[in-house]
């Protein structure tokens, strides 16, 4: 039986795990070890709303003291300056809708802005996140919203919260392994102490120290989907601008770059393919489009997965698993993931390490990371924004992967569901079949039914367009919402989000 856990990594996902199995399994000894000289990555702010039910709901965190301590801003989703035309993708399930009276679904008739296809797109269009309550000036919340965090501010909170939950914090850096009949039984820090658990969760970021380095994992490239392996980094104090309700994606020479918003300052980053761009162009390039941004700094990334995450007693997870630039904003996706099945696994497993569980806990993760992949794969095969070599060898080279036989479905029949249960298994899916056919609509990628939808449904259509428009036009800005949950009349509803597990 699973008594003593040792966590290697004090950033986002090995806090995140720490307070996931204190929370869950409050006998369990958890002890977390940081190297205080490597430091965190200090990148990593925007998120889905996945994070906001893992937080709220699994680790049961109460919103108010998140907003306290933590500072989120709040997005609904993804601008992308990306395509033909801008486009909003929000979280919501905008093109499961139905045009009226038919089954025929909204993707038939939408142009490629996305503008208007639900309230959250056009709450995103006019710069507002929550509709107006009518009984007065409160925003009337949904949970479909991710959150903009500051790395340093988030892991500085979970801390204080791994704290309060009894997990034991180790400063010291890690030199050595200590392995036997294919477990790690030790770690052995550089001061002399040894440091033995039953199992060990790798969140050494990048580093990978259990599952790459000792334990010889092998590494799974997705370098022929992605091309880009460098970012550059930086922002400025907010100024006037007001605070978007989305992060912003938007294309550049040879890759594209993020703007994220939080109440006091706004980061931009510039993600790029190093084959076709030098680091002092790159950088030229994000201060002549960001002429406001302070010091830069460079951050290089290699995207991809190991074949396996749960070795033995090792699981990994955060940078240390996988990485995949942020353009969906899906690392904090992962972790969230990641801590709720190691936990679970825990829990259903009856704290032992059997072989069933660890075989399909460890299955389930790879698949996660492998459909991020083919998702933003779809994303570079087909956006035609830009005529540079970078997006020229994009638009020829990139693999599909998983999405290949989506894409060749939605070449012939349109963004339709109906086989979609073996196109991509919604209970399996992050993105869903919609996450893929709004990709496809907004780039405008050419299917053989778009005349399906005849002049009255268009019609149609276009009054639900002004109808959305007309409601979104008297929400409330993320500045006002956020005022709202600071003040001390606004409470939130018990039970408002949900643990998935
Ligand atoms: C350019 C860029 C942009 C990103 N943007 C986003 C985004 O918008 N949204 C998102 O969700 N994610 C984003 N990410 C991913 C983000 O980095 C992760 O979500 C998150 O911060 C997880 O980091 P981590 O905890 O895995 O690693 P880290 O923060 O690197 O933490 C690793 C920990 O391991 C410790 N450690 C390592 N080796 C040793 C050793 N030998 N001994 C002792 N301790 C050790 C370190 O001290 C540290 O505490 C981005 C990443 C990059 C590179």
């Amino acid at each position: 039986m699973i008594q003593d856990v040792l966590i290697l990594g004090g950033g986002t996902a090995g806090f995140f795990m720490a307070a996931s199995l204190k929370t869950h399994h409050p006998s369990l000894r958890v002890q977390l070890v940081r190297s205080p000289g490597i430091g965190i990555i200090g990148v990593g702010e925007g998120s889905t709303p996945d994070l906001l039910n893992f937080i709220h709901g699994h680790l049961r965190i109460p919103p108010a003291e998140f907003y306290r301590a933590v500072k989120p801003s709040l997005k609904l989703g993804i601008k992308f300056l990306w395509g033909k035309e801008d486009y909003n993708f929000s979280f919501t399930s905008a093109l499961r809708q139905r045009l009226g009276q038919s089954d025929m679904p909204i993707g038939f008739v939408c142009d490629e802005a996305l503008t208007d296809v639900d309230l959250a797109t056009s709450l995103m269009a006019q710069d507002k996140v929550f509709l107006r309550s009518p009984d007065g000036p409160w925003p009337r919340v949904q949970s479909i919203i991710g959150y903009h965090i500051e790395n340093a501010e988030l892991v500085a909170w979970l801390e204080t919260l791994a704290a309060k939950l009894g997990v034991e914090v180790i400063d010291g850096d890690v030199a050595t392994v200590e392995q036997a009949a294919g477990e790690v039984r030790a770690l052995h820090l550089r001061d002399g102490q040894r440091l033995p658990a039953d199992f060990f969760v790798d969140a050494s970021g990048f580093r990978a120290e259990l599952i790459g380095k000792a334990l010889g994992t092998p590494f799974i490239s997705y370098a022929d989907s992605l091309f880009c392996d460098k970012a550059v980094v930086g922002g400025w104090e907010r100024g006037a601008e007001p605070i978007l309700p989305y992060t912003i994606a938007e294309t550049m020479d040879a890759g594209w770059a993020w703007q994220i918003e939080h109440p006091t300052r706004i980061n931009r980053g510039y993600v790029y393919s190093s084959k076709f761009i030098t680091d002092a162009e790159a950088e030229a390039e994000f201060r002549r489009k960001n002429p406001k941004v302070g010091p830069t700094r460079i951050v290089p990334f290699v995207s991809g997965r190991y074949a396996h995450q749960w070795v033995g007693n090792v699981f990994a997870l955060g940078n240390a698993a996988g990485f995949v630039e942020p353009l969906e904003a899906t690392s904090l996706l992962c972790i969230a993931n990641e801590c709720r099945i190691l936990t679970m696994a825990f829990r259903e497993g009856g704290l032992r390490n059997n072989h069933t569980m660890r075989e399909h806990a460890d299955r389930y993760c790879g698949r996660l990371w492998d459909e991020i992949r083919d998702f933003l794969a779809v994303h570079y095969r087909f956006n035609k924004r830009l005529d540079t070599p970078f997006w020229r060898h994009c638009r020829e080279h990139t693999a599909l992967h998983g999405a290949q036989k989506i894409v060749d479905f939605y070449r012939e029949n349109g963004p339709t569901f109906c086989v979609e249960v073996e196109l991509l298994k919604p209970a399996q899916s992050i993105f869903q079949l919609q996450g893929f056919w709004l990709k496809l609509v907004a780039m405008g990628v050419p299917h053989a039914r778009s005349e399906r939808a005849g002049p009255a449904l268009r019609e149609e259509w276009v009054r639900t367009q002004a109808k959305n428009k007309a409601m979104a036009a008297t929400g409330l800005t993320v500045a006002e919402s956020l005022r709202c949950f600071h003040d001390p009349r606004w409470s939130w509803a018990a039970g408002f989000y949900k643990d998935e597990v």
